[in-house]
Order: C-alpha cells, then sequence, then structure tokens
C-alpha cells in the first residue's frame, strides 16, 4: 500500500514505498528479514506525533495497529505485557480495571506506549523518572529479523538502552512493563504573577506530586498544574488564584485532550539551572517574540533516570518546552530560543523540533559510544536506519 503518510502536527509528510500493518510477531520479524534481503529500511511508526523526522522513510514503513493485545503474566501482579501497537489511553483503561497505572504520565496519552517510551516522554514531578522506566523487558524484532525475548534479569545494559531507543535498536512486537497500584490525584489549577511563580517554585516542586506551569507571554501571568494523591489534604498557594480543581484516577486526570494543533521545541536542562534558564527564555521571549509567540512556554520537573539516551540521564531534570501555532512559522522563534537552551547544558527531546546532529549530541550522553555498540550489535545491517538516523547518530 503507498500513501502520503503525515504526522500529527502536519510538518512531516512523505510517502513511503509501502506501508504494512502486520498480523503478528512473526508477520512482522518476516517483514524486516525481507527488508534486509532487498537492501530496504525499515522504520516503525506509533500515532505520529513526533515532529522530528524519526519515522521518515522511502522504504517500508510499519503500523502496528494489529498488535494491541494485554496480558498478565502470572508471575508477578504487577506485571504486563502489552502489545507493541498499544496507545497510553488504552492500556491505561485496561490497566485502571486490573488495579494498575502508570506512575505518571505527560501533557496527553494518545501516543502509543513503545513510540512515547521510544523519545524519552515524561510527564511532570521532581521524583518521577521518565515514563520508560516502567519498562522491564519484551518481544524485539531485530535488524536480523530474529524475534528475541529481552529482559532485564538476563540483560539490564540492553533494556537500558532500548528505554529510549528511537525504534533503531528493533521493533517491540510486545513490552513487559512493570506498574504501581491505581491511584487518585486531586488536580488544581491556579493562576498567578510570573515572579510570585518563579519565587515559589523550588517549594512547589518539593511539596507536590506533580507541578507544572505555562507562561503567557502576552500577559506575564502563568497558569500553575499541581497534582496531589486525592487523600491527602490541599495545600494552599497563598500568591495563586484557584482557578478549578477536579479530583479522579491518574490516567483520568494527568492527560489533557489536544484539538489545537502545535509545533515544539523542548529542551531538557539540569533542575538546578533551570529556573534561571527560563529567565532567560522569558526576557528573550518578552524583548523579541512577544508580539508574534501568543503560545505559552511550559516549564516541568523530570526525576533522573540511567536509561542511555534519555534526556533526564543521570540528573534531575527541568524542562522548557516552546509551541507555536503549526500554521504559523515557528523556526525563526524556535532557532533564537535554541541556543539559550544549549547553553544551559540543554538535550533536546528526541520526538520534537530541534537542530542538532551526532556532534553535538554525544558530548551530553555519557554512555552514547554504549548505545552506539548496542546499536551494531542488535542492527548490524542498518535496516533501521535512514539518512536522518545516520546523522543524528553519526553512523556511517
Ligand atoms: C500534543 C502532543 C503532546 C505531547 N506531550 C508530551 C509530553 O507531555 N511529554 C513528552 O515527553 N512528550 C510529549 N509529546 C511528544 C510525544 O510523546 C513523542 O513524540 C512520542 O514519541 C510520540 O509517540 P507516538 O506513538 O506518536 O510515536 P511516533 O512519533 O510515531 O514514533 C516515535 C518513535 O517511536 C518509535 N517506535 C514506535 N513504535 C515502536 C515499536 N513498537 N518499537 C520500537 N520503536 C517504536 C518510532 O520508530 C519513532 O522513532 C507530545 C507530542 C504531542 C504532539
Amino acid at each position: 500500500m503507498t500513501r502520503e503518510w503525515s504526522n500529527w502536527s502536519g510538518s512531516l509528510s512523505f510517502t513511503p514505498g509501502r506501508i504494512e500493518a502486520p498480523e503478528n510477531d512473526d508477520a512482522l520479524a518476516d517483514l524486516v528479514r525481507r527488508a534486509v534481503r532487498d537492501g530496504a529500511a525499515v522504520r516503525v511508526v506509533g500515532s505520529g506525533h513526533s515532529s522530528s523526522p524519526l519515522v521518515q522513510t522511502r522504504d517500508v514503513l510499519v503500523t502496528l495497529t494489529n498488535l494491541r493485545h494485554i496480558e498478565t503474566p502470572r508471575q508477578d501482579p504487577r506485571e504486563v505485557t502489552i502489545g507493541g501497537g498499544i496507545t497510553l489511553d488504552q492500556a491505561g483503561k485496561t490497566f485502571l480495571a486490573r488495579g494498575l497505572a502508570f506512575a505518571n504520565l505527560g501533557d496527553i496519552d494518545k501516543q502509543t506506549v513503545a513510540g512515547a517510551f521510544a523519545t524519552g516522554t515524561h510527564g511532570t514531578g521532581a521524583t518521577l523518572p521518565p515514563l520508560a522506566t516502567h519498562l522491564v523487558g519484551g518481544r524485539l524484532v531485530t535488524g536480523t529479523g530474529d524475534l528475541v525475548e529481552v529482559g532485564s534479569e538476563d540483560d539490564p545494559e540492553l533494556v537500558r538502552a532500548l528505554r529510549a531507543a528511537l525504534g533503531v535498536l528493533g521493533i517491540f512486537a510486545s513490552m513487559r512493563l512493570r506498574l504501581v497500584p491505581v491511584f487518585r490525584l486531586r488536580k488544581r489549577q491556579w493562576c498567578s504573577r510570573a515572579e510570585d511563580c518563579l519565587r515559589e517554585f523550588d517549594d512547589l516542586a518539593r511539596n507536590h506530586r506533580h507541578v507544572d506551569f505555562y507562561w503567557y507571554p502576552r500577559s506575564d501571568e502563568v497558569k500553575i498544574r499541581t497534582m496531589d494523591l486525592a487523600d491527602d489534604s490541599p495545600a494552599e498557594l497563598p500568591f495563586a488564584r484557584l482557578l478549578d480543581e477536579e479530583v479522579g484516577w491518574s490516567n483520568e486526570v494527568i492527560p489533557n485532550n489536544r484539538e489545537l494543533r502545535f509545533e515544539e521545541m523542548e529542551y531538557s536542562v539540569p533542575a538546578e539551572r533551570g529556573l534561571a534558564c527560563f529567565e532567560e527564555v522569558r526576557e528573550r521571549v518578552k524583548a523579541h517574540w512577544r508580539q508574534i509567540v501568543g503560545w505559552r512556554v511550559l516549564y516541568r520537573t523530570v526525576a533522573a533516570d540511567d536509561t542511555l539516551l534519555s534526556t533526564a540521564y543521570g540528573r534531575p531534570t527541568a524542562t522548557i518546552s516552546l509551541h507555536q501555532n503549526n500554521t504559523l512559522p515557528f523556526w525563526g522563534f524556535f532557532r533564537d530560543i535554541e541556543p539559550i537552551l544549549r547553553a544551559c547544558g540543554g538535550r533536546p527531546h528526541w520526538g520534537k523540533l530541534h537542530t542538532l546532529r551526532a556532534d553535538d549530541l554525544r558530548p551530553l550522553y555519557p554512555e552514547w559510544e554504549r548505545f552506539l555498540a548496542i546499536r551494531r550489535s542488535c542492527d548490524p545491517e542498518g535496516v533501521f536506519l535512514t539518512p536522518y538516523l545516520r546523522d543524528l547518530l553519526g553512523v556511517d
């Protein structure tokens, strides 16, 4: 089947040689073997919510819409095995019925679990690492077309690599996750002056399970979102005005529904530099972009993890995200702010827009070479590589 494919925001569109939707794990392995034989590239796509051209190919684009099963392995009641094509919201609903949940979610839950993990997707919360830390194993189709069972019990380093692998180590036919018991959250949204929020933010991040804020350049106000376990007594924010409150299961309360399409650049910076970095961005936006960019700037926190290519690798993290309406020019704005984010030690979100390539990225990731060595062993022929990915990773 050949047709044009485009991503959620519409900024990325291309026509692959064919789009395949294998019926089962064996058919998936078989199509990779055929591609190796034919010298074709294979890219697997999730829900197409990334804007960086990770899935762009002239050859074979694979979608796993037929692999959406959920099973509970018998030995550990917190473990669940899910098909490689299932989305976060589908998984969340089924987990809830079984008394289980993701510890955190991002802004939306329409991505596939595999796609979200592959780019280091995270929510907010100083004690909460990126979502992929739930991954403990799975069934992977490697670059030789072999279907292998992987697990952190046997090969913890491989799983640390697979937790944010951009689809270059293999295709997950299924993933084994270790989850947390279900929990209810109280979400409260507040409005305040930017100065007040920035002054209080370190305390907010310490005192709330989740906190983030959107800064609105035109009004210079912020919308703060706090989320805490529903049974905890809610803390007041004396400097802010409460706008609304909602209590419910975590998978219902954390994600939003985004109808308006936008483009985004996001960098992860060391948490201790986060607010100063945000201040620099704010000054620059006020001086140069306030008239042009009506969209808000988002500030979040993420706990450190040890996933080889995680943007939170080895350091408590703050993330700063710039947005612009997808129908308006965005590159001028993003390119102007990007050097500020880089100068703060920033690592770009793998699934969002940025201009970095291997020479810029290598120094940011202490285990970069380790990841590349694992890539070579998982995909010796480079069947999962494209010109973009070769440049991004520095692979000949
Ligand atoms: C509206 C919106 C809100 C967002 N909110 C957040 C947020 O709160 N936090 C955050 O961190 N990010 C956020 N993102 C970014 C988003 O989570 C990532 O871009 C994510 O990777 C998209 O998942 P997807 O299923 O669409 O995957 P795709 O974009 O289709 O693919 C992403 C990567 O996953 C790989 N992949 C897909 N399936 C598999 C598989 N089965 N096996 C191996 N590799 C696979 C692909 O090859 C590709 O490299 C948001 C994006 C949008 C558009």
